[in-house]
């Protein structure tokens, strides 16, 4: 069993892990109205790591690529034949290959 990815990341992925103060959920319940948690810059998520909220510019990126790869396992749940990188090669290949029957002239 291998897990690749392919080289179009370039930004590494941070492990993240749910916020402890707010569950995850980026706001805390008041006690009239619900306000942004501060331990996890009101995202939900800290680093795995360090338990620390990740800097603004760091976590618009690290959400980005978790809704990306989010994404991904959605499409392959709706398309299950055109699942991983193989597939998706042979798929081109036909195209390109046998897609277009050109018949001289
Ligand atoms: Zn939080």
């Amino acid at each position: 069993m291998k897990k690749r990815y392919g080289p179009a990341f370039r930004k590494e992925t941070i492990e993240l892990a749910r916020c402890p103060a707010c569950k995850g959920k980026a706001v805390i319940q008041g006690v009239f109205h619900r306000m942004a948690c501060v331990q996890c810059n009101a995202s939900g998520w800290v680093a795995a790591g360090t338990g620390e909220a990740l800097p603004v510019e760091e976590l618009v990126t690290q959400l980005s690529l978790r809704l990306q790869a989010a994404q991904r396992h959605i499409n392959e749940l709706k398309h299950p034949r055109a699942a991983g990188p193989e597939a998706l090669y042979q798929e081109s290949n036909r195209l390109g290959a046998g897609g277009t029957n050109y018949t001289g002239d």
